[in-house]
């Protein structure tokens, strides 16, 4: 079974400024944390993970990353719900 079908539905169009790849999804870090990497860089401001990571990675040291997700502003409230839905489906 292949997930590049679903994997395209989630890429995003604006390529990333440094390895210039278009499959890069939606995201973004705490804005402190991305200025102080991103400090003096110039360019359209738009990376991938992996390239944003590398840069993170060269300049703290880092163990590892935690990723969670962004929620639709109409779900956010109803965030329990959907967390706890599966359960009750159960
Ligand atoms: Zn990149």
């Amino acid at each position: 079974m292949s997930n590049k079908k679903e994997i395209e539905k989630i890429i995003g169009d604006i390529p990333c400024m440094d390895c210039k790849t278009d499959k890069n999804i939606v995201w973004f870090t705490d804005n402190v944390f991305w200025n102080s990497v991103m400090e003096g860089v110039k360019g359209s401001g738009i990376l991938c993970i992996f390239c944003f990571v590398l840069r993170a990675e060269n300049k703290y040291k880092l163990i590892g990353w935690r990723l969670s997700p962004e929620w639709q502003w109409k779900k956010r409230a109803n965030i329990r719900d959907l967390l706890t839905k599966k359960k009750k489906d159960e």
